[in-house]
């Protein structure tokens, strides 16, 4: 087998080991792979980690943020507030329903997550809803934002990829809105392939996600297997959004170790603030943060500095085999929202100057040391 990881210190590494081997091992001798019982144990599972109501297991996060605006009844019409600094599935969701995305700004370089001020500057007789994301896994400004939604009438999505476990005021990202969206791609926190969740304690809203789950149909395959059922009906137009069981095994398995692996991403922060500290040339986000978060990644933003430098950079740190990304180039300013106006300043800096360092349990105190050195001479 040919190695895929050309890197010395890859951005991310998986958190697997046999254990996940064997639940794929096991689900494929049960002869049901597709969506069944392992599907409503992984969604019991993280509704009990996360304390709500309701889990639905879909086949990735866009598809979950996608259900989420449809369950929501959000519309050709309809302004959504969302952040650009974000993945752009986030976004593209709000077009998947022929909504309106209206991009805010994020807080400082310091604090990532959007700009509550400017959040409520952005609101108007069309406004529905507001897309959260925690960046980093570092919450955003719950406490203003939902008031702000409360005062305005308007729903709250969390786009929580990044957070699973992550708190705020002592509740778990994803349980503070209406509905939280999960992923759990390869490089997330928790990774199951291709995947996602979406949860919520509203009961309308999660009959509707769980319709549209599935065509639409008024049950499920896995159900008439067992007898419980032998037709349907077709009430909505739905999609085939379903996670399968080989993949909710493995995320089954995923859900025992985030404690732990949570830890130790929080031990590896803190040895890079530590490493990093006398750097001046860099902006630590979030370095005052004392909350229990996921440190889904580790962002650094270059201060006094262009993209030609950043990009500079970055290529200095692949020569010495260490693989670094960027979170994110900015949604406003891909050519399919072009045309939407937005005056992002700081997003637009972020984009231009961050680099992600690699961030994953298995990441060692020599490894951190050495990205840090690296870093320090490239910066020279
Ligand atoms: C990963 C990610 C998504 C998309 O998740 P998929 O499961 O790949 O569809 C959306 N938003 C954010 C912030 C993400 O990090």
């Amino acid at each position: 087998m040919s190695n895929v990881l050309p890197y010395n210190i890859p951005l991310f590494d998986l958190n697997f080991s046999e254990e996940e081997e064997k639940a794929v091992v096991d689900t494929i001798k049960s002869r049901w792979i597709s969506t069944g019982p392992r599907c409503e144990e992984f969604e019991r599972l993280f509704s009990e980690m996360i304390a709500c109501k309701y889990s639905v297991s879909l086949s990735n996060c866009t598809a979950a943020l996608h259900l989420a605006l449809e369950a929501l009844g959000i519309s050709k019409g309809d302004e959504i507030i969302a952040p650009s600094l974000t993945f752009v599935a986030t976004i593209n969701a709000i077009k998947y329903v022929h909504a309106t995305p209206v991009f805010t700004d994020i807080t400082s370089y310091n604090d990532l997550t959007m700009n509550p001020s400017h959040i409520e500057k952005l609101i108007t007789p069309r406004t529905r809803a507001i897309i959260v994301m925690h960046y980093a896994g570092f919450p955003c400004d719950m406490e203003r934002i939902m008031a702000i939604a409360r005062n305005h009438n308007l729903k709250v999505i969390e786009d929580a990829c990044h957070g699973p476990l992550s708190e705020y005021r002592g509740k778990k990202l994803g349980t503070i809105g209406d509905i939280g969206c999960f992923s759990f791609f390869s490089n997330k926190n928790i990774s199951t392939g291709e995947g996602g969740m979406l949860v919520t304690d509203d009961e309308e809203i999660y009959i509707k996600t769980k319709l549209l789950r599935s065509h639409g149909m008024t049950t499920m395959s896995y159900e008439r297997a067992g007898g419980h059922a032998t037709r349907y009906d077709v009430i909505d137009l739905g999609y085939n959004y379903r996670m399968d069981d080989i993949r909710a095994s493995i995320g089954i398995v995923q859900l025992t170790k985030q404690k732990e692996d949570l830890i130790r991403r929080s031990e590896i922060r803190k040895y890079y603030i530590e490493q990093l500290s006398d750097v001046d040339e860099i902006i630590i986000p979030f370095a005052n943060h004392k909350g229990y978060v996921s440190n889904y990644i580790f962002p650094i933003v270059l201060r006094d500095s262009d993209f030609v430098k950043r990009d500079y950079i970055r290529k200095k740190l692949q020569e010495k085999g260490i693989q670094t990304s960027v979170h994110y180039p900015a949604v406003h300013q891909f050519s399919i929202y072009s045309d939407i106006k937005a005056e992002l300043a700081k997003t637009e800096y972020i984009a231009d100057n961050e680099i992600t360092l690699p961030m994953y349990s298995k990441l060692t105190e020599d490894q951190i040391r050495y990205i840090s050195n690296q870093l320090r001479d490239a910066l020279i």
